[in-house]
């Protein structure tokens, strides 16, 4: 029997929630371009649940008991007294979210002699060492699609809270003012503007699809090129570089994988290719971005305001410059665990879990690591080797 340990994050800081705000939860029928979504044979909880918190517990105790079992649920995952370090030993599967992220580095991975699977209860599997799960035949997998559209709603909003200059203008009624002009000073309209994704996959493409409503010019950069029906119906400019894309876009945001290849594409060098006054929307990863390159150019005014909901490490020290940074709309890593996005993910995980159990092929969509090489979605979005150095300053958020 298996030993399962889930790393989740903390109940509410008032308790585990006994009534919610709607009776229901809607669900699409499918996503966007056909994938079903996640096809348990069964679920343990009422859809609408809070199901990523320690208490939540995916909705999988019931099942992984009645078949024999032991899941520790826990939050703590950083520093070596942590739950997580203590439990890898005999620890055969990892079941991590990138929310509250359980970096599984190669260091962990050496140390978890029984491992064979991690699997991520979201997207982007970033804060797994892919390279080390590689050499030591351990499978990766994460639950393709779950929270992409999600994200994407996330995405419109923060575009729209930075160019309306929203946040300010709510801190003011707060504060009990009517700074009309206060607020306005830093208020444009988004329609006739440029605005550019930095990868057009499920997230980046459904991000062009909301926004064609409001009138902007559409930019996209990605590695492979969309169809063209797809390109005329959005009325999509293509760009090969970032360069070429930051040039003349008004608005850019990140929608890529943090991979090697892509960690800290947006540096102080290419801040210098963004019009002064962009804004720069990270839904993605923190690490595309170098930190201080981004608060130098929010100081400088070479952007207007950048908002995200990820950072590096998570969660964030208490002293993280962009808890502090100006014309921010920054939020903790929300965007992909809405109470409905919660009830895909949990869906999923459990289908995985099935799967391997019953010795049956986990979907291809789900894959990213398997038999020692980049496998299913993980060949086609990630690269080789290790983008989880540096995740020891997690620990720094629960010491201060
Ligand atoms: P997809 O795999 O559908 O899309 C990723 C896209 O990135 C692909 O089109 C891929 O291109 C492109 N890409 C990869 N490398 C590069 C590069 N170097 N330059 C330009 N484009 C590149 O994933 P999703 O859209 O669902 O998710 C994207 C990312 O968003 C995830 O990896 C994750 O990091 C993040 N995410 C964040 C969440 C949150 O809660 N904030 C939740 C979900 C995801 P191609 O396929 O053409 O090679």
């Amino acid at each position: 029997m298996a030993k399962i340990v889930c790393v989740l994050y903390d109940d509410p800081m008032n308790g585990y929630p006994t009534s919610y705000a709607r009776e229901d939860c809607p669900q699409p029928e499918v996503y966007p371009d056909g994938q079903t979504l996640p096809t348990p044979k069964a679920i343990d909880f009422k859809p609408g649940a809070l199901l990523g918190s320690v208490s939540g517990e995916l909705g999988l105790r019931k099942y992984l008991k009645s078949n024999g079992h032991t899941l520790v649920v826990t939050s703590s995952k950083d520093g070596e007294d942590s739950v997580l370090d203590r439990e890898l030993a005999d620890a055969e599967i990892v079941i991590s979210q990138p929310f509250w992220s359980a970096y599984m580095t190669a260091e962990r991975i050496a140390k978890a002699k029984k491992l064979k699977m991690i699997v991520n209860a979201g997207i982007g599997s970033d804060h797994t060492d892919l390279q080390a799960a590689m050499e030591h035949n351990v499978t990766v997998d994460e639950v393709t699609y779950c929270n992409s559209n999600a994200v994407a709603e996330h995405v419109v909003m923060s575009i729209l809270a930075l160019v309306r200059n929203f946040i300010p203008s709510h801190n003011w009624m707060l504060k009990g003012g009517w700074n009309i002009a206060d607020c306005v000073s830093r208020s444009y309209d988004l329609e006739a503007m440029s605005v550019g994704t930095v990868a057009a996959g499920r997230i980046g493409l459904r991000v062009l699809r909301l926004l064609k409503p409001f009138g902007v010019k559409l930019h996209y950069l990605d590695r492979h090129r969309l169809p063209e029906a797809v390109e005329q119906e959005l009325n999509l400019t293509y760009h090969s570089s970032l360069e070429s894309l930051a040039k003349v876009c008004d608005v850019v945001t990140l929608n890529c994988p943090l991979h090697p290849e892509t960690e800290h594409m947006i540096n102080a060098k290419t801040l210098k290719f963004f019009k002064r006054g962009a804004y720069l929307v990270n839904t993605a990863r923190g690490k595309l971005c170098d930190r201080d390159a981004i608060v130098d150019a929010l100081e400088s005014g070479q952007l207007a305001g950048y908002a995200g909901d990820v950072w590096f490490p998570q969660p964030a020290p208490q002293d993280h410059p962009w808890r502090t940074m100006p014309h921010h709309g920054m939020t903790p890593h929300i965007s992909g665990t809405s109470l409905s996005a919660q009830a895909r993910y949990a869906a999923g995980t459990r289908e995985i879990l099935e799967c391997y159990f019953e010795d049956r092929p986990i979907r291809n969509e789900y894959l990213i690591v398997q038999n020692g090489q980049l496998a299913g979605v993980g060949a086609h979005s990630y690269s080789k080797g290790n983008a989880t150095g540096g995740s020891e300053e997690a620990a720094k958020f629960k010491k201060a």
